[in-house]
C-alpha cells in the first residue's frame, strides 16, 4: 500500500518560512535526521515532547507507505557547557562530579533515555549513531573544510571561518540572522582568544592535559566540536543532501546554522531540503527550569511523586496530551490540562473498545470515507494532530449515536471505521490503549473477576463494609466498577 500517492503533504520548512509541498529526493523514500540528546542527565520532559513530535512524523510517513530511514544520534562527547566553545564538556563534568568514567555517564543516561521513550511508546529510530563512534568521519570533514580554505588551525584547535564562508554563502539563512548584526552585537575578542572572529566556531578543540575525553588527530589530541557530529552522521547515513532535518527550536541557532555551513563548506551542497523545528513545553505557564523548581520528570508524572500535579498520569495520557497541540506551538502542561486530556483519552478508548460490538444495519448515516480523508487532510497540513484529534472525536460522536440507536452503520462501514480509527490512533499518533496493551491484562482481568465475585457475595450477604471497601480501594488505584443490567464491569483510567 502506498497511500502517499493520493495525498499531498505540506511541511512547514524553517528554511523557507513556508509550508512547502513534500517531495522526497527518492520516490517512496524518506531520509530524516533528528538531533538526539546529550546524555549527561535524565531526559527532560521538554525533550520528550520534541522526540515524540518526530516520532509522530516518522509514524505518519510509514503509515503513508514510505520507506523511512530515521537517524537520531546520541551526543556522547563534544557538547560544551556554552555555545561559545567554552566551558567543560557536559559529560566529562558529570563524570568528574560522580567520580565515574565518562562512558558510565553515557551508559546510564542512554538507558534512561531509551526507557523513558519506550514508556511513551516511541518507535526506535532506524539508526542511532554516537558522536564517539564517528570521530574518524568528523576528522575527514575538518580536513575537507581546511582544504577549501574555510577553516583555520590555531594552537591545536580548528575553527570554522564564518566571515570567509559568508563571502560566497549565506550564514544565518536558517535562523534569519544577518552576519553584520551578529558582529555588531558581540563582544570584542580578547588577546588570548584563538578565534579570528567571535562568530567562528570550533570544529576541533585541543584537549588540555586534564581533559579526559580525547582522541588523536592531525592537529594533536583533542575532541570534535559539537555541531560537527551531526553533519558527519547525517550525511554518512542519509547522503550529502537528504530530505528532513529536525530538532528542537532552541537548536536552530547556532547548532543547525553551523551544520548547514559545515556541510556546504565541505560538499558545496545544501544538506537538507526541509528543516523542521518542534516547539517547547512550559509548566504552569512558565519555562521549565531545574533551578527554579518549575520542573517535572516523566517518571514523577507516572508515579505521582511530585508537588505539581494532583495525581499520577499514565504515559498514554501524557502522550495524548502532547498530541493535542501542534508540534510548532508552545504547549503548557498543567494539572487541569492533563485532567482534561485524561477524560478525552478515556472517551476515545471507550469508543475504540466498543466499535466491534456496534449493531450494524442496512445503511450508514456516517460517511466513513469522507471522514477518513478529513483525517488525512489534517495530517497533510503540516502534521496537524489537534485537528486530527478533533476528527477522531467526530467519529466518537457517531459511534455513541449508533450505540444509542440514533444512527446506523453498515457492517462494511463498521469494519472500515474500526481499521481507520485504529490506524490513526495507534499507528499514527502512537497512543496505546493502556488497559488493553499491558502484557498482564489477562492477569488483571482474572484478578478483577475474582474481586467482583467477592464483592457480589459480600453484597448478597449485606456486608456493605466489605463491598464498599473493595469499590473504594479500586477507585484509588484508578479502577472503576460499574454495576449494570448485565452484571458488573470495570474500566481502568
Ligand atoms: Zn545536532
Amino acid at each position: 500500500m502506498q497511500p502517499y500517492k493520493d495525498q499531498t503533504l505540506r511541511i512547514h520548512n524553517s528554511l523557507t518560512g513556508k509550508k512547502d509541498v513534500f517531495e522526497p529526493i527518492n520516490e517512496g523514500h524518506v531520509g530524516m535526521y533528528v538531533c538526539g540528546p546529550t546524555v549527561y542527565s535524565n531526559v527532560h520532559l521538554g525533550n520528550c515532547r520534541t522526540f515524540m513530535s518526530f516520532d509522530m512524523i516518522f509514524r505518519y510517513f510509514k503509515h503513508l507507505g514510505y520507506k523511512v530511514r530515521y537517524v537520531r544520534n546520541i551526543t556522547d562527547a563534544g557538547h560544551l557547557e556554552n555555545d561559545a566553545d567554552e566551558g567543560e564538556d557536559k559529560i566529562a563534568k558529570k563524570a568528574k562530579l560522580e567520580q565515574i568514567e565518562p562512558m558510565e555517564v553515557v551508559q546510564r543516561y542512554t538507558v534512561d533515555f531509551h526507557n523513558t521513550l519506550q514508556q511513551f511508546n516511541l518507535l526506535p529510530p532506524s539508526i542511532e549513531p554516537t558522536a564517539t563512534g564517528h570521530i574518524i568521519e568528523q576528522i575527514e570533514i575538518i580536513k575537507e573544510i581546511l582544504e577549501k580554505g574555510l577553516a583555520y588551525e590555531a594552537n591545536g584547535s580548528v575553527y570554522f571561518d564564518v566571515i570567509k564562508f559568508n563571502e560566497d554563502h549565506d550564514y544565518g539563512k536558517l535562523s534569519g540572522r544577518k552576519l553584520e548584526d551578529m558582529i555588531a552585537n558581540t563582544r570584542e575578542l580578547t588577546a588570548q582568544d584563538e578565534k579570528r572572529n567571535p562568530q567562528d566556531f570550533a570544529l576541533w578543540k585541543k584537549a588540555e592535559p586534564q581533559h579526559i575525553m580525547r582522541w588523536p588527530s592531525p592537529w594533536g589530541d583533542g575532541f570534535p566540536g559539537w555541531h560537527l557530529e551531526c553533519t558527519a552522521m547525517s550525511t554518512k547515513y542519509l547522503g550529502e543532501t537528504f530530505d528532513i532535518h529536525g530538532g528542537g527550536m532552541d537548536l536552530k541557532f547556532p547548532h543547525h546554522e553551523c551544520e548547514i555551513a559545515q556541510a556546504e563548506a565541505s560538499t558545496g551542497k545544501s544538506p537538507v531540503n526541509y528543516w523542521m523545528h518542534a516547539n517547547m513545553l512550559t509548566l504552569n505557564g512558565k519555562k521549565m527550569s531545574k533551578s527554579t523548581d518549575n520542573n517535572i520528570y516523566p517518571s514523577e508524572i507516572f508515579s505521582g511523586d511530585n508537588n505539581i500535579l494532583s495525581k499520577p498520569y499514565s504515559p498514554s495520557v501524557v502522550r495524548f496530551f502532547m498530541m493535542q497541540a501542534h508540534y510548532t506551538s508552545i504547549l503548557d502542561l498543567s494539572d487541569d490540562a492533563l485532567q482534561a486530556s485524561e477524560k478525552g483519552y478515556s472517551r476515545l478508548m471507550d469508543a475504540l473498545d466498543s466499535i466491534d460490538k456496534l449493531k450494524t444495519g442496512e445503511k450508514s448515516d456516517f460517511d466513513v470515507a469522507a471522514w477518513k480523508q478529513k483525517c488525512y487532510d489534517a495530517m497533510n497540513d503540516d502534521f496537524n494532530t489537534p485537528i486530527l484529534i478533533a476528527q477522531l472525536f467526530d467519529a466518537v460522536k457517531h459511534i455513541n449515536l449508533i450505540k444509542e440507536d440514533k444512527e446506523s452503520i453498515s457492517a462494511e462501514d463498521r469494519e472500515f471505521l474500526e481499521s481507520s480509527l485504529k490506524a490513526f490512533v495507534y499507528d499514527v499518533l502512537g497512543i496505546e490503549n493502556q488497559a488493553m496493551s499491558k502484557d498482564d491484562s489477562g492477569t488483571l482481568n482474572g484478578v478483577m473477576d475474582l474481586l467482583i465475585d467477592i464483592r457480589n457475595e459480600a453484597r448478597a450477604k449485606k456486608d456493605f463494609a466489605t463491598s464498599d471497601k473493595i469499590r473504594d480501594q479500586l477507585v484509588e488505584l484508578g479502577i472503576q466498577i460499574k454495576d449494570g443490567k448485565d452484571g458488573t464491569t470495570f474500566s481502568v483510567n
